[in-house]
């Protein structure tokens, strides 16, 4: 039982390493597994020929001094390579006579189809002949692997063959069973078909005849195997092939659909390629066609694999030319090269009291070469929480000043500003560096002022939330700008915030560690430093999940860590309405319950979105000096807080959160040397929040979490309705076609440099249009 193509792959691997054995070993695999081939493909006799012929250009080789033989065995991988091109895809030659019709040609005149076909395919959809060729099938059937019954197993779908013997129809109750025996030598199997009486006589036709029988196993009640509705069909039948199953609704069977298709796909066999033959050859991508025909109705998984991949390619092509023309717009600004020595960033690291880590130092040398070099820096820097991106943010602003320019930092909550703020104080006052506030509860005077120094040049950092993008806010030579958080910020406030300086150079930093397709896909053309390694001596965090009923034992655990090890903890709320005054007043009842039943004689403080800034910040001052040790918090402190004595995350209704920002939360602690924990308190949670809460605790690989609820949510409600020019790609997996991404990336460069006339460029302008101008700032 052997497909041509798991032969010729088997033959592949074998022959990766050239030498006697390894020839030894491909003759041997040969002779044991030749005549177990069984494949449709068989039927055509020039497949056969050629196999053949492969075969005994290899077996020959026994007859041939060794370094003769050796050549032969060098030869096989290029040899299977061809076979699969040529023989396992269809080779398709279009007759000269017949026009390709244009994908736009409305579905009505599509052949077979009819006024109430017409109906059923615009339901799915279908309005065009480029609507139907891209409905493309959501599962497959492989027919063509027939299973001996003796090898037939529970529980499996498969394809089986033997003669039919002895139907009957039963009656129990109200159910008709029509019931055969499937023979081939001393094995057999039932098969059964429930209700449908009409089959008695189609089989009766069948006794005695050799079948293909294709369904499920099941162990029947007396034990013996049983298929169940399968399908039936004579051995010569064309059915033995990999059948497209369709996303259908009612009305419209596969049979139908199927043929509809393939009545309609030579109508389109001259359908120009968008991709230079010069790209499709060296990438080794079949024509455009040939993939259609191959998401179809695949002559092998081969066909298949490379069909997608083609289909995957072009979309990712289009969307990467849109991006590196969007890019090419931005670029033309120019910049200029900074010059600085780096001593003073030096001096800085020098006397911390840590090391850095290697993935900081290579984040901050790549930064460096960005910013010497002439053109603007525009560098994505990803680093799972707590891993010390803020950090090296510093040492970027530090070069910045050293070269004469001044910085603006932009974050998105007023708490992580006023934490910030405090952070690069302490540090780079010492330098001689001057550092400003700017929020949106800074005073009109000392706005003034600030302003007024960022536009003479008399501050050289400023941090700040949206408050930086107000109009009147100008500087003298702002040279660099970092975005912490920056899924959080629209298009729009990272463009404004750049266009305040002339040669600005961008840094934005995500904790949001996503796969590498879609931080290409999301933030375009920008470059990726990565921080994969985090500061040594952290604990993993110890995450638990529990029902609510046991919150008791959570605070009693609390209570015992603050009292006997001086932690302080975290008690968070979820957002639970819209109103964030309904939550704030969630958060303090809980504080006020909290503070009597619980915690009577712990300091505790209370922080919600309803505070303003001050009231916010002197909480967190107390908090980050060990004067409140618990805090109880509606979700603002989700992102950048950084409290290292904390080590407790209780997280209330964690149910109603997504694992992203459980993510961030957890985040707050392990922060420092002790162990830290994160105890997630469930209400109401149905079978999937549970398991969903199940995962976040087994990990806290920030990576693994962001690919989960990925797959879960899928990217468009993963990154909310804020972000722009993410595409919806019919063929590519965004979350893993990354080297595929990688590879279009490239292209896509080549394209626009040498086919600025192509039809593909005209094609990115007629999908995204307007939207290029936008894209490469997502
Ligand atoms: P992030 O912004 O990536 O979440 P931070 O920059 O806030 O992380 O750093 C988290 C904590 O780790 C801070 O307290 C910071 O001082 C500390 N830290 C940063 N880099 C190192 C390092 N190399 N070794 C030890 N501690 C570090
Ligand atoms: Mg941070």
């Amino acid at each position: 039982m052997l497909l041509i193509e798991e032969f010729l792959d088997n033959c592949y691997e074998i022959s990766r390493e050239i030498s006697e054995e390894a020839l030894n070993a491909l003759i041997e695999y040969i002779e044991d597994n030749y005549e177990r081939i069984d494949d449709p493909l068989l039927s055509d006799v020039e497949i056969q020929v050629k196999l053949e012929e492969f075969r005994n250009y290899i077996i020959e080789a026994k007859k041939l001094p060794t370094h003769r033989a050796l050549k032969r065995l060098s030869h096989v991988r290029g040899m299977v390579e061809r076979f699969k091109y040529n023989f396992l895809t269809y080779s398709v030659t279009c007759e000269s006579s017949e026009f390709a019709k244009s994908l736009d040609v409305p579905i009505k005149y599509a052949k077979g189809v009819g006024p109430a076909r017409e109906k059923l395919l615009r339901k799915l959809g279908i309005q065009t002949i480029g609507d139907l060729i891209s409905f493309f099938p959501r599962d497959y059937e492989d027919r063509r692997k027939v299973i001996p019954l003796m090898y037939v197993r529970e529980n499996e779908k498969i394809t089986t063959k033997g003669i039919l013997k002895s139907v009957e129809k039963t009656k129990k109750g109200d159910l008709i069973i029509v019931s055969a025996l499937l023979q081939d030598g001393i094995n057999q199997v039932i098969l059964k078909w429930f209700n449908q009486e009409f089959k008695e006589m189609e089989l009766k036709q069948l006794v005695g005849r050799e079948v293909y029988v294709t369904g499920s196993v099941k162990r029947g009640f007396f034990g013996a195997m049983e298929i169940q509705n399968p399908e039936i069909s004579l051995s010569d039948s064309p059915e033995r092939t990999i059948l497209p199953i369709y996303p259908l609704t009612e009305n419209l069977t596969q049979r139908t659909i199927r043929k509809i298709i393939a009545d309609n796909l030579p109508s389109i066999c001259n359908l120009r390629d968008l991709i230079p033959k010069e790209i499709l050859e060296e990438r080794r991508l079949i024509d455009v066609w040939k993939a259609y025909t191959g998401m179809h109705f695949p002559k092998s998984s081969f066909h298949y694999k490379i069909s997608r991949k083609r289909l995957a390619y072009e979309e990712l092509l289009l969307f990467q030319t849109a991006l590196y023309l969007s890019k090419r717009n931005v670029k033309q600004v120019g910049g200029i090269p900074k010059s600085f020595s780096g001593r003073l960033a030096e001096e800085f690291i020098s006397k911390l009291p840590f090391k850095l880590t290697n993935a900081q130092k290579r984040a901050h040398a790549e930064i460096r070469e960005d910013m010497r070099s002439p053109d603007p820096m525009n560098r994505l820097l990803q680093g799972d929480v707590g891993s010390g991106k803020t950090l090296v943010a510093e040492l970027a602003i530090i070069d910045n000043y050293e070269a004469g320019y001044q910085s603006a930092f932009m974050v998105p909550t007023s708490i992580l500003a006023i934490q910030h703020f405090q952070k690069l104080f302490n540090h780079l006052t010492e330098l001689g560096i001057r550092v400003a506030l700017l929020i949106g509860s800074t005073s009109q005077r000392e706005k003034e002022k600030i302003k007024f120094a960022l536009r003479n040049g008399d501050l050289d950092v400023v941090v700040g939330t949206h408050a930086l993008i107000q109009e009147d806010v100008h500087f003298a030579n702002l040279g660099l700008v970092i975005i912490d958080e920056q899924h959080r910020f629209g298009v729009k406030q990272r463009e404004e915030l750049i266009s305040k300086g002339k040669v600005v150079d961008t840094l934005i930093m995500t904790a949001t560690p996503i796969p590498r397709t879609l931080s290409l896909t999301l933030y375009g053309d920008l470059d990726v430093s990565v921080i994969d390694e985090m500061p040594p001596g952290r604990k993993e965090i110890k995450t638990f999940t529990l029902r609510h009923t046991r919150a008791k034992e959570v605070y009693k655990f609390v209570r015992e860590q603050v009292l006997e090890n001086g932690d302080q903890a975290y008690i968070v709320y979820p957002l639970i309405e819209q109103s964030e005054a309904i939550n704030a007043k969630a958060a303090e009842d809980m504080y006020r319950t909290l503070s009597k039943e619980a915690f009577p004689d712990i300091p505790m403080g209370l922080l919600h979105g309803r505070m303003s800034d001050e009231e916010k910040s002197d909480v967190m001052s107390k908090f980050v000096r060990g004067e409140i040790k618990i805090l109880v918090s509606t979700s603002v402190i989700e992102v950048g807080v950084d409290v290292p004595n904390a080590t407790i995350m209780v997280i209330e209704n964690a149910e109603r959160f997504g694992l992203a920002q459980l993510h961030q939360l957890r985040g707050r602690v392990g922060r420092g040397e002790k162990q830290s924990y994160c105890f997630l308190i469930v209400s109401e949670a149905g079978e999937e929040a549970w398991d969903r809460l199940q995962f976040f605790a087994s990990t806290n690989d920030g990576f693994k979490i962001s690919e989960y609820d990925l797959r879960l949510r899928g990217p468009g409600e993963f990154f909310g309705t804020r972000q722009h020019g993410l595409p919806e790609f019919k063929v590519a997996d965004i979350i893993s076609d990354t080297e595929l991404m990688l590879i279009a990336r490239e292209d896509a460069k080549r394209i626009v440099e040498n086919y600025p006339d192509s039809e593909i460029i005209r094609e990115v302008y007629r999908i995204y249009g307007e939207r290029i101008r936008f894209l490469d700032v997502g």
